[in-house]
């Protein structure tokens, strides 16, 4: 009987614990979801949220985190975990001389990521895919940035 009881008890815990959900950012209160979009080419999923307590709305964006799933093939063989403030900082350095520079490399950042995603081998990724994903993307948008970033990744 204190068996059954205590495997009820861990039941509901466990199925309240998939229900945690996000708190207002304006007064902590609990919130549902209004609304709710796949987002196919990103492999993201944008929600709308309202408060229960103060009925502000807000938005969220569940998505992958590389950092934690993407492991990169280095060329001496060896495996790291995948940075993404790496893959940034050289799509940055490459195009620094950029208006926007911060904000056009994020936005490639991104795009590279989303064609990572799709071209990994349980998770291993090796760092030439890398390198070729991003000069991919900076020829289509900045030639004389992908020239700079060729520069200091071609071996
Ligand atoms: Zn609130």
């Amino acid at each position: 009987m204190f068996l059954c009881m205590f495997a009820l008890k861990l039941a509901i815990l466990l199925a309240l614990c998939q229900y945690i959900d996000m708190v207002c950012i304006y007064c902590g209160g609990n919130t549902r979801v209004t609304n709710s979009r796949p987002q196919v080419r990103s492999n993201q999923v944008w929600r709308r949220r309202q408060c229960n307590k103060c009925g502000a709305l807000f938005s969220t964006t569940e998505k992958n985190d590389p950092g934690e799933t993407l492991v990169v093939k280095v060329d001496d063989g060896n495996q790291e975990s995948f940075l993404i403030e790496k893959l940034f900082l050289s799509i940055y350095e490459s195009m620094k001389y950029r208006k926007n520079a911060v904000a056009d490399a994020k936005y490639l950042t991104q795009t590279v990521i989303n064609k990572l995603s799709h071209s990994t081998n349980n998770g291993v990724i090796d760092s030439k895919l890398i390198t070729k994903a991003v000069l991919v993307s900076l020829n289509r948008f900045d030639k004389i940035a992908a020239s700079h970033y060729l520069a200091f990744h071609s071996n």
